[in-house]
């Protein structure tokens, strides 16, 4: 389902649109057009054959003017440098949008994890980590997971690290990477961030508009770590799910899915094939569901000029990256659907590993009232600008959104200049 255009162009042709209406300096422009550092890395691991095989990985560092760099790493076989470079400068925009103090990273390795046992990936992220070397670190550049990656492979990561620290040091780098475990020092709430702060936002998109989230319906692309987590948090506030999109297939029940217990089922299935009770549809037919509300947690590129005109609902809040290009996006204002865009939406991740990097450094831990108290106010007070530099600009929410993030960087690079 996956469209090969170039996800960096959609980056590109977004900033362009929102640096013109802004009227953003030149030279500004000219820095934030491009990535800072762009590392390939080419390793081999042993497999469980005995055989060696080699894997290569990727890390991209967009900029640092806020702060460390910061972003996901990605298991997937689509990844590459195009994708990205798109990802990490995403997170640029995100860490300003959602002020916090750091900047703009993605990586990942071009495989399947599927393909591989578990002793496998562990010695695949261990070497991907050795390979990177000194390019992470914790006041440098923090990884974090995104498709594929998790808790567990976040600790191989800082395992392996810490392995390369001399002794006095180790103690005091957990803040490498973040999206641990919570024993190996990972934040509580870290886990359902991103689809809680989705979730968020809808509830201030729903108050702005006088719309009952009560009895609301909505559908869900991609059922993994965001997609399953605004599902679940969707449910109390009496929200009936009605479709579910994951790479397995998309199912569709008018009288509604148990977000819970088709999480459950996820787990033991791995995906959400053969769900009992629900319709096998097409990708067509999902996309073309009736609902509320549209969650995209899936991959990029998925709302586009040719799938755009086939969504029926009120609002689309994405929780994955770029899930709409700019094609999909202008057919969306013709329709006129509102728009929660990524780098507002899903920033309840980001937003969460902060905390996580703040409890470490500060050897502190927070229970979860404190972080679930912080993240709401960031997201709600980010949603709060992005609206209101919306009706300031009379423009879309996404442009609204880089606009507060081109003029954040703008400033500092201003007040600091360019050395020498
Ligand atoms: P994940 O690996 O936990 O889940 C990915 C889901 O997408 C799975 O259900 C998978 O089956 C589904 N999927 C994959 N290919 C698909 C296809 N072709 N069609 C339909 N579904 C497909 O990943 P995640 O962490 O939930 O990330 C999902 C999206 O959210 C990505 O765009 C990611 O960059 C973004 N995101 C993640 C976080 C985070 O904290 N994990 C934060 C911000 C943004």
């Amino acid at each position: 389902m996956t469209e090969k255009a170039s996800v960096y162009e959609n980056v590109t042709r977004q900033f362009d649109k929102a640096a013109d209406l802004m009227g953003l300096d030149p030279e500004i422009r000219k820095i934030l057009s491009k990535t800072t550092n762009e590392i390939i890395v080419n390793f081999p691991v042993r497999m469980d054959n005995g055989r060696i095989e080699m894997f290569r990985g990727y890390r991209v560092q967009h900029n640092n003017a806020l702060g460390p760099y910061k972003g996901g790493l990605r298991f997937h076989p689509a990844v590459n440098i195009d994708e990205v470079r798109a990802l990490a400068t995403w997170m640029t925009w995100k860490s300003a949008i959602i002020d916090i103090p750091f900047g703009g990273a993605k990586g990942g390795i071009q495989f399947d994890p599927g393909d591989f046992s578990t002793r496998e990936l562990e010695r695949i992220s261990r070497r991907f980590t050795f390979a990177l070397g000194s390019n992470i670190g914790p006041e440098y550049d923090i990884p974090a997971p995104d498709v594929n990656t998790n808790a567990q492979i976040m600790a191989w990561i800082l395992d392996t690290y810490l392995s390369m620290m001399p002794p006095l040091e180790r103690n005091c780098s957990l803040h490498v990477v973040t999206g641990k475990p919570i024993e190996s020092g990972g934040s509580l709430g870290r886990d359902k961030a991103t689809g809680q702060g989705v979730v968020c936002l809808i509830e201030q998109w729903a108050r702005d508009q006088d719309f009952d989230l009560t009895g609301a319906t909505y559908a869900v692309q991609g059922f993994g770590n965001v997609g399953s987590w605004a599902a679940r948090l969707m449910k109390p506030h009496g929200a009936k799910l009605v479709a579910v999109e994951d790479a397995t297939g998309a199912i569709l029940s008018p009288d509604g899915i148990d977000p819970d217990d088709l999480t459950s089922y996820v787990e033991k299935h791995r995906g959400i094939a053969d769900y009992p009770n629900t319709k096998l549809v097409d990708h067509e037919a999902f996309l073309s569901t009736q609902a509320d509300i549209f969650i995209p947690a899936a991959l990029e590129n998925q709302i586009t000029a040719r799938t755009a005109p086939l969504l029926n609902v009120k609002l689309v809040a994405e929780g994955a990256n770029g899930p709409t290009d700019p094609d999909g996006d202008a057919i969306l204002q013709e329709k006129g659907l509102d728009m929660l865009p990524d780098i507002l939406c899903n920033a309840g991740g980001v937003v969460v590993s902060y905390f996580e990097w703040l409890q470490n450094k500060r050897s502190e831990f927070w229970d979860l009232e404190e972080v679930d108290t912080k993240l709401q106010r960031k997201m709600v007070s980010a949603y709060e600008r992005v609206r209101d530099a919306a009706h300031a600009y009379d423009t879309d929410w996404r442009t609204a959104a880089y606009i507060i993030a081109l003029s954040r960087l703008g400033k500092v690079y201003k007040e600091r200049g360019i050395f020498p």
